[in-house]
């Protein structure tokens, strides 16, 4: 992959993405235009059925739209196949859901080993770089428990810990506090501007909050399929000491 005169990491132009056919098409993204830089904090708000999922599920390589450009690093994904999506995927973004979507008998650790092992590693490797990962989400010593013994604070940072074991470019979050009370959720926040500011990660994360969007750089506002408003602030708030 080049990486020449510094592409933004993501570029979509024209993206279009309609559901079924006929009668029944749906039109879910109609044109949408977005550049992100590598390294920005972006919020994505709008209604419900507005079409973020869709544009993350595009961006994230876990579809295709109907119509239009995407780049990636300078890299037209359009003309990437299957394989070569799937392998951008794993070597570049990381996801993280509201429901946490963790493997429910399996520990904390193991959970977070799981992406290394499509990756190829070594037992040893795997272990040690799964124990950095939830070292660096504040989960030290959690390790060999089940999603079940954990808070839901703590599963969604297993969630991350997961996300960033392979040092991902792009952290995708689809509502990751969608499930959290109001100081975890704030806490999950601080997580992910920290993965931002201290390791470059660039995050796009779809909320609904406005209190969780201002964490951001820049918020996307989606609006019937389209990108309604685009707004940037700065500079990027700082969490409160406890
Ligand atoms: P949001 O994330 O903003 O709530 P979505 O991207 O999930 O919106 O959905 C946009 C629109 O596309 C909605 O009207 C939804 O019903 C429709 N849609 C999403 N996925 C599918 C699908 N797999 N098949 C048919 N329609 C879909």
């Amino acid at each position: 992959m080049t990486d020449s005169a510094t592409p933004p990491l993501i570029r979509l132009r024209g993206i279009t993405k309609t559901y079924g056919s006929g009668s029944a098409a749906f039109q879910a993204l109609r044109g949408v235009d977005l550049d992100v830089a590598s390294g920005e904090f972006t919020a994505v708000m709008g209604p419900s059925g507005s079409g973020k999922s869709t544009a993350m599920n595009l961006i994230g390589c876990l579809d295709t739209p109907s119509d239009g450009s995407y780049h990636f690093r300078g890299v037209p994904v359009q003309g990437l196949s299957r394989d070569q999506r799937a392998l951008l995927r794993r070597r570049h973004m990381g996801f993280v859901f509201q429901g946490f979507h963790l493997l429910a008998r399996t520990t904390a650790q193991e959970n977070v080993e799981l992406p290394l092992l499509y990756r190829g590693e070594g037992t040893a490797q795997r272990r040690e770089h799964a124990r950095q990962a939830l070292d660096q989400v504040g989960l030290a010593g959690w390790e060999h428990h089940t999603p079940a013994e954990l808070s839901g604070g703590q599963q969604q940072r297993v969630a991350i810990a997961r996300a960033i074991v392979s040092a991902p470019t792009l952290l995708l979050a689809d509502e990751p506090t969608g499930n959290l009370d109001t100081a975890r959720s704030l806490e999950i926040m601080e997580l992910l501007v920290a993965l931002n500011r201290d390791h470059g990660i660039t995050v796009i994360m779809v909320t609904h909050e406005p209190e969780m969007a201002a964490f951001a750089h820049r918020v996307v506002h989606f609006r019937d399929g389209r990108v309604e408003r685009d707004e940037l602030r700065s500079p990027q708030p700082q969490a409160e000491p406890a």
